[in-house]
């Protein structure tokens, strides 16, 4: 063992690695470490060292302290970004240095004006060593004791014995800074999780990608060509991952923090509380608070092997029942298939082990686990990747219960009962589907969440992020849960009762009535035709369209059938799948939309850079067209369906005429060469400019079908999966709905039909609107068509016009929503 004594590289004041303002170093992706904000210019070195690399750009140097340990020292952040502007290097790679000696000097103004920040971490990127920081927290001196580095054995020679064939690919680098340490961080971190043992090769020069500071000695510039060769593990996804990492042509920004709880903004009645709709619906009841209590876990383990293989059969015994549960009915299977992805994550897995080998008990060692990946989606601020968090931690929860023999608390919950909780897991609410309760008021959460999408399902109403004021409701007192206006009412005055059981009794006798309508077409009172389809992102949910009388699909999520999958799916498995869907729905159309990933859908199997800016960036169809591939593999497999003829192919996220006429190239092309009859393709309209343009548009479409989900988030600005903006993230804002009867004007000129296939089509108060707009086809989640078919029958389409005309002038969203009520009052009398 050999100690390496630190000090001060720099004047500044001393500060934790959690300190600083960037989740690569905070959170130790690039190794231990500490941090000081300088108030000095020049940069000294630490302790006796051999400079390893010095930045091209200036702003970072590389040294070997000896032992196999490297530090690395990064003055600023984001300060690769200056392009070498008021860093002037003192040393070269390979110079001898003494503690002390100036390496680099730099101009603290221009950092603090230019940068991020100028907090410069001080990071152990190699070696089998710790640093431990000997210096408190606050002002420091250079040359004043820092820290010590306790350098161990040095790394391990790489054995090479994994697996399976090499594959190589080229790239050519086009980061603009070139490779800098966040996008090392990020190789480092893909590389990781891919298992695969990997190495990049530039100029002769061959680095491991295990290691960040073997790739920033390849000191790879722009332009540069690269070869990475991979084997073992996910090797593909490595070099999928690592091409798209070297050919971003933005820098990796760092990942904002976390969303902070939405604001209260929403419009509610006095004495209401507030929160987000995230499954539609009207319910009373009395509250009652769900505790759950973690199963005692020993923290010490008896031993490595006997708890590895505890481990192993615990993961072996949730895989079981998982498998069996699977193919379960609508989106309770999906989930299902989510979670045993998740069961089979190599990260988590690896996690637990760690855990083990550490001294930890197996149940110990997998919840740890579990909040570790949890904590690290958490970080990267998009609230529908954190909201994925839950579900990791509920299929913990199953292997913890499996290994320790205990069972998840049996949950007793009166039926009728409204189910407050801080947050729900989609093993509860399978749990809680057979006890009938009337409701959900959920303290954390998101509308988008897997709980929100399976409450929908199951056709009962929830409110999410209520927040800390919903504590004040105790078990017992009687609630109001109005899930389309997303509040709570606390013991509500006698009248406001008997106002919500009538509400209550109206919509059960409306969906009675449409069910027992069965798959009668759905039309308004005076005989206008309105198709009632349904919303699918699996078989099973096909089959539950079916029986709910839905008409046709009018979306496939085709990326959801795919969501988990690490591998490209191929032209049979996509065509097995659009077989199933369309054989579930004899006789009726199907509306199948090419892949939607990118933004909030990330696909594993597609490497999408980066960006800053996701929701505007490569999502929709622009992934199609940028990977003609892609596009051509889905549109063979679609074209291989039996009765194709049934099938409508959906181009979502077009922004311009010439993305339908690639796709209609394409698809012409590829039916002649298959010898297929026409297959009617339509585009989606979910930015403003497709709905400015619908006539453009529909001069080249079969029909246009309107997603008010994304429309409603460019329209407003506000991303709709970011629960800062949860509250004011409506679809009936008047600019919305201008747009919406733009589209449905422009659509008319060329005589093709306009549908709704958003989340404004299942809601009760937009839907006449949308009807009185000239919206002819809406398309909900399979458990909304009985009542979506039973509120068209109560519509007269002169009051919708009349109804649509009022909301366009209304001024905003809330008083849209207030006509709404009035409307829905007027027709259920
Ligand atoms: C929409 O944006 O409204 C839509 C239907 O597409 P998705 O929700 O899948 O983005
Ligand atoms: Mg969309």
């Amino acid at each position: 063992m050999t100690d390496v004594q630190l000090v001060a590289p720099l004047a500044g004041w001393v500060l934790p690695l959690t300190a600083v303002p960037d989740p690569v170093f905070a959170e130790g992706m690039m190794g231990p470490g500490l941090a000081i904000d300088p108030t000095g210019d020049t940069l000294h070195a630490p302790c006796d060292a051999q400079v390893l690399t010095v930045h091209a750009a200036g702003h970072a140097v590389t040294l070997d302290v000896g032992g196999g340990a490297s530090l690395l020292i990064h003055i600023g952040i984001d300060t690769v970004k200056l392009g070498g502007q008021g860093f002037t290097p003192l040393v070269a790679a390979g110079d001898r240095v003494r503690a002390g000696d100036p390496l680099i000097r730099f101009d603290l103004d221009a950092v603090v004006q230019g940068a991020a920040a100028a907090v410069t971490p001080v990071i152990l990127v190699e070696g089998e060593a710790t640093i431990a920081t000997v210096a408190a927290e606050g002002l420091i001196a250079v040359g004043a004791p820092l820290a010590r580095i306790v350098v161990g054995a040095p790394v391990a020679a790489d054995t090479g014995a994994v697996d399976g064939e090499t594959l190589r690919r080229d790239a050519v680098v086009l980061l603009p800074h070139g490779l800098h340490a966040r996008p090392a961080a990020r190789i480092v971190a893909a590389v990781r999780d891919s298992g695969a043992e990997v190495t990049l090769t530039s100029d002769g020069e061959t680095a491991s990608a295990s290691s960040p500071i073997a790739l920033l000695s390849l000191g790879l510039a722009q332009g540069r060509n690269v070869t990475i060769a991979a084997r073992g593990g996910r090797a593909a996804a490595a070099i999928d991952a690592i091409v798209a990492l070297l050919t971003a042509e933005v820098d990796a920004a760092p990942a904002p923090a976390p969303a902070a709880r939405p604001p209260v903004a929403r419009e509610a009645e006095a004495g209401a509380l507030s929160g987000v709709p995230a499954a539609p619906g009207l319910a009373m009841g009395p509250a009652f608070w769900l505790r759950l209590e973690m199963p005692e876990l020993p923290t010490m383990g008896e031993g490595v092997a006997v708890e590895q293989a505890r481990l192993a059969d615990g993961i072996a015994a949730v895989a079981a029942a998982l498998d069996a549960a699977a193919g379960g009915p609508g989106q309770m299977g999906g989930v299902l298939a989510a979670h045993r992805a998740i069961l089979d994550d190599p990260d988590l897995r690896g996690r637990a082990e760690a855990g083990i080998a550490n001294g930890m008990a197996a149940a110990a060692a997998m919840m740890t686990a579990a909040e570790g990946q949890g904590a690290q989606l958490r970080a990267t601020g998009n609230a529908r990747i954190a909201e994925r968090a839950d579900d990791i931690r509920d299929v913990a929860l199953r292997v913890v219960h499996a290994i320790l023999g205990t069972k998840a608390a049996a949950l007793t919950v009166p039926a009728g009962a409204i189910v407050f909780a801080d947050d729900l897991l989609p093993s509860q609410l399978s749990a809680l589907a057979a006890a009938r309760v009337a409701g959900f008021a959920v303290v954390g959460g998101g509308p988008t969440s897997h709980v929100a999408m399976l409450a929908a399902g199951m056709g009962v109403p929830m409110v999410v992020a209520l927040g800390e004021a919903v504590r004040v409701v105790a078990d017992e007192t009687f609630v109001i849960l109005d899930a389309d206006a997303g509040a709570v009412i606390v013991d509500p005055h006698p009248d406001r009762q008997a106002q919500a059981r009538a509400g209550i009794a109206t919509r059960a006798a409306a969906e009675a009535a449409a069910l027992a309508a069965g798959d009668r077409p759905a039309a308004t009172a005076d005989g206008q035709a309105i198709h009632v389809y349904a919303n699918l992102g699996s078989v099973a949910d096909a089959e539950a369209a079916a029986a709910a009388g839905a008409e046709g699909c009018g979306l496939l999520r085709t990326e959801i059938l795919f969501l988990d999958r690490s591998v490209a799916p191929d032209v049979a498995e996509q065509a097995a799948d659009y077989r199933g869907v369309v054989a579930a729905l004899p006789g009726r159309p199907v509306v199948i939309r090419l892949l939607d990933v990118g933004g909030d859908k990330p696909a594993p199997y597609l490497a999408i850079p980066h960006e800053e800016n996701p929701a505007l960036g490569l999502r929709g169809i622009r992934v199609s067209l940028a990977r003609p591939e892609v596009l051509d593999t889905q549109l063979r497999a679609i074209l291989a369906v039996p009765e194709v003829e049934r099938c409508r192919i959906m181009v979502p996220m077009v922004a311009s005429i010439d993305e339908l006429l690639a796709v209609r190239e394409a698809l012409d092309r590829l039916r002649g060469e298959l010898g297929v009859g026409p297959v009617q393709l339509g585009a989606m309209v979910e930015t403003p400019a497709a709905a400015a343009t619908a006539d453009l548009i529909a001069a080249h479409a079969d029909f246009l079908s309107i997603g008010s989900n994304d429309l409603t988030q460019y329209v407003l600005a506000m991303d709709r999966g970011n629960p800062a903006v949860a509250a004011g993230i409506d679809g009936l804002h008047p600019a919305v709905l201008r747009l919406i009867r733009m589209t449905c004007d422009g659509a008319a000129t060329r005589n093709v039909p306009v549908s709704v296939c958003g989340g404004l089509a299942a809601d009760p108060l937009a839907a006449p609107i949308l009807v009185g707009l000239g919206v002819r086809t809406l398309s909900v989640p399979p458990a909304r068509v009985p009542a979506t078919k039973a509120l068209v029958a109560r519509l007269t389409m002169a009051a919708v016009r009349d109804h649509a005309d009022a909301a366009l002038a209304a001024s905003n969203a809330a008083g849209v929503r207030a006509l709404a009520r009035r409307f829905a009052e007027e027709i259920s009398r």
